[in-house]
């Protein structure tokens, strides 16, 4: 009995080792699994979005994204919700579908090889709060550094279709200085 609890207490803390710290996983949020191993696909991109609908800060994200894989599988027969990571108002970072499968769009592109990542709220009329860049930019870092992607492809989804995505904002944003010298200093090290 104490060898299995050792056992235990060790798969426990390795596991601890290699999750995220920063990462809300799935299961923490209460998703269901009906993943089927197709779909998968390999990392070279970034692409940044917005939630397009305007979502408060005070807004229970759990239910929001447990009714968004419920649409995501029911209306629009996708396998998960479309992105791979969400970042809500307060700047917690949920996991999505797992990144090993390529993600869902309304639009026309193909995200096969995209990393989605989405910040909650509507950038064309809300602001990007300081939390959600904080976010961003440890969610970015994290795929820089685990993934090959090369600075020129962390665009957003307006760079690949017709769309307002992600939000006049966030797009103001990511022209400044502070997101290119984040870049940079990423990629410098
Ligand atoms: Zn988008």
């Amino acid at each position: 009995m104490k060898k299995i609890l050792l056992l235990l207490v060790a798969f426990f803390s390795s596991n601890a080792i290699t999750a995220q710290d920063w990462l809300i996983n799935r299961t923490d949020w209460g998703s269901t699994d009906s993943l089927v191993e197709s779909n998968l696909h390999e990392i070279s991109y970034i692409t940044i979005h917005h939630g397009g609908e305007i979502f408060l800060k005070e807004r229970d994200t759990y239910s929001y994204l447990k009714n968004l894989q419920t649409w995501s599988r029911n209306a629009r027969q996708w396998m998960d919700v479309p992105c791979h990571y969400i970042i809500e108002r307060k700047g917690k970072i949920f996991e999505g579908r797992p990144l090993e499968y390529r993600g869902d769009t309304n639009t026309s592109y193909d995200p096969t090889g995209h990393a989605l990542i989405v910040l909650l709220g509507n950038f064309e009329e809300q602001e990007v709060l300081e939390e959600q860049i904080a976010s961003l930019k440890v969610v970015t870092e994290y795929l820089i550094k685990t993934e090959p992607v090369s600075s020129k492809d962390i665009k957003t989804h307006k760079d690949y279709t017709e769309t307002l995505c992600p939000g006049r904002k966030l797009t103001e944003y990511l022209g400044t200085k502070d997101w290119t010298n984040f870049l940079s200093k990423i990629y410098n090290e």
